[in-house]
């Protein structure tokens, strides 16, 4: 009897923290910037003294009703705080205020390639510090820790999503999106390597067809997106070798080792009872009007998606061009700006997705980076266009354009790149070619009319590419047909 295997489906929810763009912390007026000299940026309210008060900064308040509305949420009438109990050396209060039954968004979603992610809610809270392992001791690396609560009380939105994504690919796309509306927002900056954005996922399989969930864990240190991917393909095929070998799945908190590339054990995951959630009593409710709601719904910038539809719709853009220029905010800014004064926004699309991009990625730099401006671009379109140069000397324009910027005009006059059309000059060469060429004169003669190719590449090698195609292979045919 041969044994059949089951198949497997994979379930899994993300937790998202980003980290608000605020200039100062959610319950103090510390300063959140990132990267400056340890606790040089706290007060007695952000590391928890006796006696003092938070106070709530509605930048935060404002900051979440937006990234609920861009995520399609319900914006609570009346939200409040919570304590959550934690004893953590870099949380000096050993509470975290956050917000428990009663979150600021509920019931949202976000579309991604035609799938609804559910989002369960977004809630407020604040950052813990951060511990800072020195000294040296054995293999652990280090023999003493030392505590910077510069980050204590900067705030974070945490987005939980139902856990309606079902591989990891799809995990990597869904944190991508997130992390692109939240930039669009211009509430968070997105930058995963300072931590400002910060993924936990929540996995389990289960065989296909069966109802329940299977049991899930949780998976932490997921820094960057080929971490969560990766993570999420490891932990996912140790799961099932673990249920076809017939153990039991323990739900517990595991932590990614990236350089490793496995995950490890790291504590059995805690319940909600075991946080001892109370409601924060030094911060009153938070009541939101319909108002409030509609003035902030007003100020929503143009989001990934509505961008996306007006680019294919109004642009005429290919689905293609329009995703890859969404996807980077800079890039859809850049093109905003080109599209305004290009008289061809479809062809400013194409060299921002083809040759400006390829740029880009070898050369490891943003759009930003480069001394490229969207008019030089316009510019250099409408050189093509008028037939001024060629593609293929465009391709070397926008290199310099790119590198040292100034004007697409003045790079084809001082460099001599436009294009020849001037009959006599080409018909010089045209000639002398054949003249040179005897054996393939031959050839064409003989009816083997392909060698024409061989002769429009002999003219753009004599002219660095600058001969009009066009000029110089009807000058060809003129020449060998009276022969
Ligand atoms: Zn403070």
């Amino acid at each position: 009897m041969s044994e059949v295997k089951v198949k497997f489906e994979t379930v899994i929810g993300l937790e998202v923290h980003t980290q608000l763009k605020t200039k100062s912390k959610i319950f103090c007026n510390s300063a959140t910037e990132f990267g400056k000299e340890h606790n040089s940026q706290i007060c007695p309210v952000c590391t928890g003294y006796p006696g003092v008060l938070p106070v709530l900064n509605k930048k935060v308040v404002e900051y979440a009703i937006l990234t609920g509305l861009a995520l399609n949420c319900e914006i609570a009438k009346y939200s409040k705080f919570d304590r959550k109990h934690y004893f953590y050396p870099d949380l000096p209060k050993n509470i975290q205020i956050s917000q428990y039954d009663m979150p600021i968004c509920r019931n949202g979603y976000l579309i991604i390639n035609d799938k609804k992610i559910r989002i369960n809610r977004i809630h407020m809270e604040e950052d813990a510090g951060k511990l800072v392992h020195a000294g040296s001791a054995g293999i652990s690396g280090s023999s003493y820790s030392l505590v910077d609560y510069n980050r204590t009380g900067v705030p974070l939105l945490e987005i939980v999503s139902e856990p309606d994504i079902s591989s990891p690919e799809e995990a990597r796309v869904y944190v991508e999106r997130l992390r692109n509306i939240v930039r669009y927002l211009d509430v968070c900056d997105g930058n995963l390597e300072e931590g400002s954005l910060r993924c936990d996922a929540n996995v389990s399989v289960r065989p296909v067809g069966q109802e329940e969930y299977g049991t899930k864990v949780e998976i932490k240190n997921l820094n960057s997106f080929r971490a969560l991917q990766r993570a999420l393909e490891y932990e996912i095929e140790r799961q099932i070798d673990e249920i076809e070998q017939g153990n039991r799945i323990i739900q517990e908190t595991r932590l990614w080792k990236d350089d490793q590339g496995i995950t490890i054990s790291m504590r059995t995951k805690e319940e909600s009872h075991d946080y001892r959630y109370f409601p924060e009593p030094d911060l009153v409710p938070l009541e939101i009007d319909a108002d409030q709601v509609h003035r902030l719904r007003e100020k929503l910038p143009e989001l990934p998606e509505e961008k996306r539809l007006r680019y294919v719709e109004k642009l005429g853009l290919s689905d293609y061009d329009a995703g890859v220029i969404v996807d980077s905010i800079e890039t859809a800014k850049f093109f905003d700006k080109t599209a305004l004064v290009a008289k061809n926004p479809k062809a400013a699309a194409n060299w921002l997705t083809g040759d400006i991009a390829a740029y880009l990625k070898e050369n490891k730099k943003s759009l930003d980076e480069t001394e490229l401006t969207p008019e030089s671009l316009a510019e250099m379109i409408d050189l093509i266009e008028k037939g001024t140069i060629s593609n293929a000397i465009a391709k070397k324009v926008i290199i310099t354009l790119l590198e040292k910027g100034g004007s697409a005009q003045k790079i084809v006059e001082e460099q001599g790149l436009s294009v020849i059309s001037n009959e006599s000059e080409i018909s010089a060469i045209v000639k002398k070619v054949i003249a040179a060429n005897p054996r393939e004169v031959e050839k064409y003669k003989s009816g083997k009319k392909q060698v024409i190719g061989f002769f429009v590449g002999q003219v753009m090698k004599e002219t660095r590419g600058k001969a009009n195609p066009g000029v110089v292979n009807k000058l060809f045919q003129q020449e060998l047909d009276k022969e």
